[in-house]
């Protein structure tokens, strides 16, 4: 990997910076991350802040910060159109050479940059930071997101590497791959894994979240993991012609097994318990699988309107050339 552009300039990198009300920590987060990346004087840096529809002043305070240090560049979307559509819209206007997504809340310690820098510079194109303690996290959240990162690699041709967030590295030559990807619907963190390239791990252990609270409920994050699922499987899809096989040969053998009854010992009073359970336990699988497929046709009908991922209101300090 070089240190310099063929111009002879040093490498850019770009932070990408997802902003949904997070004013409490703007203060801290600069103060953390711009000694940071002054202790990097070999490279250049962009700090791109997206602002996704913040409504309590976040906007205001990055506005500052961009007059403050002309590296930060503000991205204001029109409306809250969620992490994933952020982060894109952040990687879209990265022009480094590397781009480091990372939240805003300090819970990805930007400490870890100049290490994910050094392992780029060693020639990887994805450099993963992996959470080896996530206690900051709540006992629920930690359960369920590795029973997520289970099933999801059980059923999908991509492998999500557990306990990756989006905190990583990626080279432009990777950035390139990911921004060919049209779908709108993004699950990022399969999205960056799809596109492959070399690929090494640095670990890390999750800090809590600096100030205010997280912005993914439990509703939110269990339609985050169906959008997982659904993004990169069809195994929901396909699973019911199995059951629903399974579930024929076994009505088939309880036939027979009736028919052959009623003929050696005769007529049997009809249980009626039986047969509800049979009707509702039906009912109620057929129901379930109408509702997987209503999942998918959803998301075929959000896709085919070819809506963009996002809206950008307004850019500022791109007047700033890295
Ligand atoms: N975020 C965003 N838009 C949203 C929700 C969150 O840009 O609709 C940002 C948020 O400001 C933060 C990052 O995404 O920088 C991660 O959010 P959070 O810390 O709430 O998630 P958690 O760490 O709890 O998974
Ligand atoms: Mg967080």
């Amino acid at each position: 990997m070089q240190a310099t552009t063929p111009c002879g300039q040093p490498d850019l990198v770009s932070i990408v910076v997802p902003f949904f009300n997070e004013a409490d920590g703007i203060e801290l987060f600069q103060h953390t991350l711009r000694p940071i990346l002054d202790s990097q004087p070999q490279l250049r840096f962009e700090v791109i802040c997206v602002d996704d529809g913040s409504r309590d002043g976040t906007l205001d305070l990055l506005l500052a910060l961009s007059r403050l240090d002309r590296r930060f560049r503000v991205i204001e979307l029109s409306r809250n159109f969620g992490k994933e559509a952020a982060l894109t819209a952040g990687i879209d206007a990265a022009s480094g050479d590397a781009v480091i997504p990372i939240d805003a809340d300090l819970q990805d310690p930007p400490e870890l940059i100049a290490a994910l820098i050094a392992e780029w510079r060693r020639g990887y194109d994805v450099v993963l930071a992996r959470r080896v303690d996530r206690s900051a996290d709540s006992y629920l959240k930690r359960t369920t997101a590795s029973l997520f990162y289970k099933v999801h690699n059980q059923i999908s041709t991509i492998k999500v590497p557990q306990d990756v967030g989006d905190y990583r590295l990626m080279s432009r030559a990777a950035i390139e791959a990911l921004k060919q990807l049209p779908e709108n619907q993004r699950f990022m963190k399969g999205l960056f894994a799809w596109v492959g390239f070399r690929s090494t791990t640095i670990d890390y252990v999750r800090h809590a979240r600096s100030r205010g609270e997280t912005k993914f409920s439990g509703w939110r994050l269990w339609n985050f993991a169906i959008d997982g699922v659904t993004s990169f499987s069809t195994a929901p899809l396909k699973v019911w012609t199995y059951i629903g096989g399974a579930g024929a040969a076994l009505s088939l053998c309880y036939a027979a097994f009736i028919v052959l009854r009623t003929l050696i010992l005769g007529v049997d009073v009809p249980g009626f318990a039986s047969l509800l359970v049979a009707i509702l336990f039906l009912g109620s699988l057929q129901l379930i699988s109408i509702g997987v497929l209503g999942e998918y046709i959803g998301r075929i009908y959000l896709e085919t309107k070819r809506r963009p991922t996002y809206i950008v209101r307004q850019r500022h300090g791109d007047e700033h050339e890295p």
